[in-house]
């Protein structure tokens, strides 16, 4: 038995691993059937923890354009992940970090690292096994840090690819090493090609031979499709596929993820794993999560929430993953209000090109400019900030949108026509935003990946403003101070800084700096005051991230909450 799994069998008896692959196709929901099944077994009384496992060679998600991979989510420890870690924050309610997620890059990284260090003490260092043992590592540094009795493993990409080989082998050596405490679900699809009329198993029974040719058998298949799986097509997925036919779990499309929980407690999933893993289960239920399901099912009076972006299309395609925290944030906090979220995705460059479209904005109850990089798009959020700042339309700025804003106030209160962020305009007569110090000598190095502020910082918010009003009696605020302040803690993941320079001529012109870091004076939300304008909120953090289905977070729903209003 190798050394780390002595220290796991040591600190805590049976940690039990379920790995997700997938098959057929990308896309086809791992992500959610992972989250969905770690909901699950906490719900049956078990700690859980999740990890991602992203095939390609990139370090991190940070330095990938969002419109290939999907809004890059940031963790409380800085790391910046895949979404699919922001689903499992959300389904499981935990805070997730480093621990939980791994890439190509980073396992030969440690593996490369540790070699040169003369970790591997002269031995030839091959691709198999150190590799999958680092794999191996990693999974049992991540048990241990959680405390985890359950983790699911979710393996990026498709069975029958190249990029994922060592990661499935990983999975096969730790069957072989422990039989009883480890499992695999292959997530597949079944298509229903339109001319035929008839779910296909056939592509499902390739994956499953392809996942059995790297060694592995898989323990059950997640049917996935646009219908459920019927009784004739469950059989000859079993007999293909050398699985019970119970073994095969139905899941079809949903209108909402958050409802596939929901569907399979119905299915008894959690009741099948758990006997398979030989564990009984303790219990609890999932009354809380089927409320909240039902509340985002039922018809209330809608709430129209317009988010303007500009990473919205690659060709024909619409891509709303770039902002998925962004969406799932309104979502939340819509539902804890009895409102039913309407969404509308705005590209900001439009408004480059036609003044007129602003005024559709007037439709909206409420607008979220996201977070950004970049000088695309950026005059049309500019003058869309400008708008909603004018006609006392309700507002929320995020990152890139609060720099903006204060880039809009300079230029448009303060009277500085050349204002500017210098990401955009380096030497700008005004530079309203600038870059801190530390990050200009690591631009000048190149030195991009992972190097932005990012991760959880603290947050003095002062009393008697939106922010305060929104935070306050919630889980959010770790300390009151005397005054009535508040200390809060978000996410950030940005170069870029409010110059300070310029606060006092702001704060004269009206502006409130709501939110500063206690350690370094920095401006994390700013405002307008609530007699100028119903909400008009901004923050240099990124606060989508750590809203929760069952714990929207406070800006948002201050957001909606003022949204109400101008809709009624
Ligand atoms: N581009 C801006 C910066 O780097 C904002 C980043 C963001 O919105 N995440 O500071």
């Amino acid at each position: 038995m190798n050394r780390f799994l002595s220290q796991q069998l040591g600190a805590y008896g049976m940690p039990k691993y379920i790995f997700v692959a997938g098959g057929v196709l990308s896309g086809v929901g791992k992500g959610t059937v992972t989250a969905s099944l770690g909901v699950l077994l906490q719900a049956k009384g078990f700690r859980v923890t999740a990890m991602k496992i992203d095939p390609y060679v990139n370090v991190d998600a940070g330095t990938m354009n969002p419109t290939e991979h999907g809004e890059v989510f940031v963790t409380d420890d800085g790391d910046e992940t895949d979404l699919d870690i922001g689903s499992y924050e959300r389904f499981l309610g935990q805070d997730l970090g480093k621990i939980n997620y791994m890439t190509t890059g980073r396992v030969y990284l440690s593996v490369i690292e540790r070699e040169r260090n003369l970790g591997y003490k002269g031995k030839c260092v091959e691709v198999v096994p150190h590799l999958p043992e680092e794999v191996l590592h990693r999974i049992h540094a991540c048990v241990e840090a959680r405390r985890a009795e359950i983790v699911l493993i979710e393996i990026g990409g498709t069975v029958g690819e190249y990029q994922n080989v060592l990661f499935l082998e990983a999975a096969r050596l730790l069957k072989q090493q422990r039989p009883d405490d480890v499992i695999t679900l292959l997530v597949s699809y079944l298509p229903i090609p339109g001319h035929i009329g008839e779910m296909k198993t056939k592509p499902t029974q390739h994956a499953t031979r392809q996942l059995q040719a790297a060694g592995i058998q898989p323990d059950f298949i997640v049917a996935r499709g646009s219908q459920a799986l019927d009784a004739v097509r469950r059989k000859k997925l079993a007999v293909f596929c050398n699985v019970q036919a119970d073994d095969v779990i139905a899941a079809p499309d949903v209108a909402s993820i958050y409802h596939v929980p929901v569907n399979f407690e119905r299915e008894h999933v959690a009741e099948r794993v758990l006997e398979k893993l030989g564990l009984a289960p303790r219990g609890k239920d999932l009354r809380q999560w089927r409320a909240m399901v039902r509340t985002s099912e039922r018809q209330y009076a809608p709430v129209r929430i317009a988010i303007v972006g500009k990473y919205f299309s690659t060709g024909d395609f619409v891509l709303s993953d770039v902002y998925l925290s962004v969406i799932e944030a309104v979502k939340h906090a819509a539902w804890a209000r009895k409102r039913t979220p309407v969404l509308e995705w705005v590209n900001t460059e439009e408004y480059e090109q036609d003044n007129k479209k602003l005024k559709q904005l007037g439709q909206c109850d409420g607008v979220v400019i996201p977070g950004g990089f970049g000088s695309r798009g950026v005059e049309g959020k500019i003058r869309t900030i400008q708008y909603l700042r004018e006609h006392g339309i309700p507002f929320l700025g995020i990152c890139y949108g609060m720099q903006l804003a204060c880039v809009e106030f300079a230029r448009n209160v303060l009277g500085l026509p050349g204002a500017h962020t210098t990401e955009i305009v380096p030497d700008t007569a005004d530079p309203i935003i600038d870059v801190m110090e530390e990050q200009k000598a690591r631009l000048a190095k190149d030195a991009y990946g992972g190097t932005m502020r990012l991760g959880a910082y603290d947050c003095r918010v002062r009393a008697g403003t939106h922010a305060a009003r929104a935070y306050a009696d919630t889980s959010w605020v770790s300390k009151r101070y005397a005054n009535g302040d508040l200390r809060i803690s978000e996410r950030h993941r940005h170069r870029y800084e409010f110059n300070n320079a310029y606060r006092e001529r702001c704060e004269a012109a009206g502006m409130v700096f709501s939110g500063v870091n206690p350690e370094r004076d920095l401006a994390e939300i700013i405002e307008l005051p609530k007699q100028t304008h119903p909400y008009f909120v901004a923050a240099q953090f990124h606060p989508e991230f750590k809203s929760r289905p069952l714990d929207p977070q406070p800006l948002f729903l201050g957001l909606i909450k003022a949204a109400e209003k101008r809709g009624a």
